[in-house]
């Protein structure tokens, strides 16, 4: 019996080694990343320059403290400053640290403005982490249920609905801050409008509130940009990062600029781990393998590619609601639930993943080439079709179990 907490379904498949988007199981199998670690590594895997940083800088110091001056930790926030344009960073180790710092600040922030009970708007369908604060932010019955009570302080909205952001605005004062995931991942590869992020952004200025943009898994290059908020031409007050920020390595960051510079001080937030030299190390050689290596263009490129190619393969096709999404950010969504497509694509040699139920996300390592995003393509598009030309009945057992 295995000692591990049962948190997680596992599928039965264990990687012990990768090189750029392949992976390798036990028996040597090999397969072709479309996941990335759940849009983490940004490099792919075992890319020279940040193996070559990393084991250097594990010779020569991993942790010191925050108490302490750290080189590599001013490296990373000046990296992150400039690819931002805000200000500040705060660093932590995952993107719930990242987003419970963002709802802090928000918090801080309208107590320093006399606002006793402040209120933050947030979004039908994002998810923002599992922490209590996260998770009750969060837009989804399934990861609440069983945690109550929820923390207060959270209006919601339906995402690009720029009428229901200003009935709040009329009817609540104690609201000090929207929080949005300006593309969505768990919550199916749902894209903000661009219009709506500026009425989003109009209204915040209008009304003196934070703009604060999740961009733990959309954001860092994977849209074409470094950041969604870039392609709407604003810039928020506070920028939660995570999952690409170091290829792997365990890092968030708390980016503040705008309204939000200076709402922290020193004592207002902490942690040990936080920025540690190994973390920094991984962020900078990141950061720099990115721009040097025009990761930016080629995710536009080869997600242009895989979506087009997607598009005709599977566009039109009964069953295929909807291929959307941005750069190397793609959903295929189909009328029907369809985890088990997971299954068929690791047998074929191919790594995906199912999210809310029905929504194949693509999000691969920006390190992918044009070829290999057409062979993703040549992968996923017979298995979604094999899928699909299933009797109803099989490729819905829920339903179907639920009507018998
Ligand atoms: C994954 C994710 C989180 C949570 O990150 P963890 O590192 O798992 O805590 C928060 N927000 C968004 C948008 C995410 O995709």
């Amino acid at each position: 019996m295995s000692h591990v907490m049962n948190t997680y379904a596992r599928l039965p498949v264990a990687f012990v080694r990768g090189q750029g988007v392949w992976l390798y199981d036990e028996s040597g199998k090999q397969y072709l990343d479309a996941l990335a670690g759940i849009a983490v590594n940004t490099l792919g895997y075992a890319h020279p320059r940040l193996v070559r940083a990393l084991t250097e800088q594990i010779g020569r110091v991993i942790h010191t403290s925050n108490l302490f001056q750290m080189p590599l930790q001013e490296q990373a926030a000046d990296r992150i400053a400039e690819i931002t344009g805000l200000d500040e960073v705060f660093f932590c180790n995952s993107g719930l640290e990242a987003n419970e710092a963002a709802i802090k600040v928000a918090r801080k922030y309208g107590h320093d403005r006399g606002v006793a009970e402040p209120a933050i708007i947030v979004m039908e369908k994002a998810f923002h982490g599992r922490s209590l604060a996260t998770l009750s932010a969060t837009g989804s019955r399934k990861v609440q249920a069983g945690f109550e009570p929820l923390v207060q302080g959270f209006v919601r909205v339906p995402l690009n609905d720029l009428e229901a952001v200003r009935q709040v605005a009329a009817n609540n004062k104690n609201v000090v801050a929207v929080f949005i995931e300006p593309i969505q991942g768990e919550g199916g590869i749902n894209v903000s409008r661009l219009d709506y992020l500026r009425g989003l952004k109009e209204i915040c200025e209008h009304n003196d509130w934070l703009f604060m943009s999740d961009e733990v898994q959309c954001g860092l290059g994977r849209t074409g940009k470094w950041f969604v908020y870039q392609h709407a031409g604003i810039q928020p007050d506070v920028v939660p990062l995570a999952k690409g920020l170091a290829s792997g390595v365990p890092v968030g960051a708390c980016v503040v600029g705008n309204r939000a510079k200076g709402v922290f001080k020193p004592g207002n937030h902490g942690s040990t781990f936080g920025g540690n030299p190994l973390a920094m190390c991984g962020v900078v050689t990141t950061l720099d393998t990115v721009k040097d290596e025009g990761l930016l263009e080629n995710a536009v490129k080869v997600g242009d590619a895989i979506r087009s190619g997607l598009a005709s393969a599977l566009g039109g096709l009964a069953g295929v609601t909807e291929i959307r999404g941005m750069g190397m950010m793609i959903g295929v969504e189909l009328d029907r639930p369809c985890g088990e497509i997971v299954k068929t694509a690791l047998a074929r040699g191919l790594v995906t993943n199912v999210t809310a139920d029905n929504v194949i996300r693509i999000v691969p390592p920006l390190v992918m080439s044009e070829v290999e995003g057409r062979q993703v393509v040549e992968r996923l598009a017979p298995i979604v079709r094999e899928f699909l030309q299933q009797p109803a009945d099989a490729t819905q057992p829920a339903r179907a179990a639920a009507a018998r």
